[in-house]
């Protein structure tokens, strides 16, 4: 199961390497020692992962040529655009070109284009997103997995259903043995080469705990890993990252601080802001984003919240609708329409045309089934798989009845990868 196809490396200097595939060039840093020019390797994430022995890489290379081509052909046709269009007001279809231009619009620019309601300029802002994701990133699509390894949490986020609100929850936490067996199972059998692992912020697992966990990761296996276990604090961020982590996920949630502090009394988007932009400087990957639709946000919110994600160097970006958890506060509210969700997905790809990934997260595949295939067609450039062992996931309930839950790893690996073909895309991730 190959994930990144090999590329070789063509040109190194200090951090970085350049490096080829089927003749498209793509940068990636390079923490391998003794890597030289000519070597095959595995990049993920935008870093060198691994180097492998140059007849293994070509006969990967030789098996893929053909539908790397492929793929990329059916990208194209499903991503043109045309812009003679009769039916879009004459404002959104000079926005539009705008964008598609890759010329930057200013935030009214792009507050007008998030909040698109007639359904044939929608679906001209999603089609301008998903021409801009071709003409920037290709057809590579990021599959990570994340391993949720403890549901207990001190917190009192009101939307979560994981939070100290929800007193029904049976909680779990796994031991470090069931962490190294989830991750090698991820890694070795299912060839994952990123992976999240996310808990509550559970005082069982604190920095220097979790530091030896991923020394031993790293031991084990070459990968990516991101780490989303809350605020560990700022000396926990460096500790984590000396360990071996290389990518934060921690969503700021909403970007306006009184919204905030009703959604988590007695914390504040300040100290949120201040791990991301520590771990930004630190040299972690950044995912983060926010929720949509949760009770109180408005469409300004929602403009501020892209804009946050981009000012914070965003490397994912990670918006998905919040869903009503009936063990907490906001148990009788109502999820976002899927057209805010659409509507959000591509203006972030508007936002960030060159850079951003974009997630079509689990949240929103909960929210519609066929939110994956309609991120994609909008701009959207990421999925994330669910590796936690079947037996936790449950306990695991941020909000109820999430996608996959009980989909097996090889289950979810195929539907992936069919649907991805479908679409002209490849399951890789061929760095910055
Ligand atoms: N403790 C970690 C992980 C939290 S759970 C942290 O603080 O970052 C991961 C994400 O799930 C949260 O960032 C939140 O945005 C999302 N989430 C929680 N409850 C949700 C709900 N009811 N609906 C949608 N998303 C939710």
């Amino acid at each position: 199961m190959c994930y990144a196809i090999p590329g070789r490396v063509e040109a190194m200097d200090e951090r970085f390497v350049t490096v080829d595939y089927f003749g498209e060039k793509k940068r990636a840093i390079n923490e391998l020692s003794d890597l030289r020019i000519g070597d095959y390797i595995y990049a993920q994430g935008g870093y060198v992962i691994q180097a492998l022995p140059e007849q293994e890489a070509r006969s990967i290379l030789s098996v893929w040529k053909e539908t790397f081509f492929e793929l990329q052909e059916m990208d194209l046709q499903l991503s043109r655009l045309d812009m003679k269009d009769r039916g879009v007001d004459k404002k959104t279809l000079r926005l539009l070109d705008k964008a598609a231009e890759s010329r930057p619009l200013s935030g009214e620019e792009l507050y007008h284009l998030l909040n698109l309601e007639n359904d044939h300029e929608r679906s001209m802002l999603y089609k301008t997103a998903n021409f801009l994701r071709r003409k920037h990133l290709g057809n590579s699509c990021c599959v990570h997995g994340i391993i949720e390894f403890s549901s207990y949490c001190p917190r009192n986020c009101f939307y979560c259903g994981i939070s100290a609100h929800n007193n029904k929850l049976a909680r779990y936490r796994m031991t470090d043995e069931e962490i190294y067996a989830a991750v090698d199972e991820a890694v070795e059998k299912h060839g994952f080469q990123a992976l999240v692992l996310q808990s509550g912020e559970d005082p069982e697992f604190p920095a220097p705990r979790l530091a030896g966990i991923i020394c031993e990761i790293k031991l084990r296996h070459p990968c990516l890993i991101f780490i989303s276990v809350g605020e560990i604090g700022i000396d926990g961020l460096r500790e984590l990252y000396d360990a071996g982590a290389r990518g934060v996920l921690l969503r700021f949630e909403t970007s306006n601080p009184e919204l905030y502090q009703t959604l988590h009394p007695g914390y504040s988007l300040d100290s949120r802001i201040a791990h991301l932009k520590a771990a930004y400087e630190m040299g972690y990957l950044i995912i983060t984003g926010g929720l949509i639709g949760v009770p109180g946000q408005t469409k300004r919110d929602m403009l501020n919240d892209i804009l946050l994600a981009r000012e914070l160097h965003s490397e994912m970006y990670s918006f998905g609708p919040f869903i009503p958890h009936p063990g907490t506060p906001l148990a009788d509210k109502t999820v976002a329409p899927v057209e805010q969700i659409l509507n959000t997905l591509a203006a972030a790809r508007i936002a960030d045309p060159d850079n951003a990934k974009i997630l079509v997260t689990t949240s929103f595949e909960t929210a519609d089934p066929e939110a994956r295939e309609k991120g994609l067609m909008a701009g959207a450039n990421s999925v994330m798989l669910n590796v936690t062992p079947e037996r936790f996931r449950e306990c695991y309930e941020i909000y109820p009845n999430r996608a996959h839950l009980h989909e097996s790893i090889p289950v979810q690996i195929e539907t992936t990868l069919n649907l991805l073909r479908g679409l002209g895309r490849a399951p890789t991730d061929l760095g910055v």
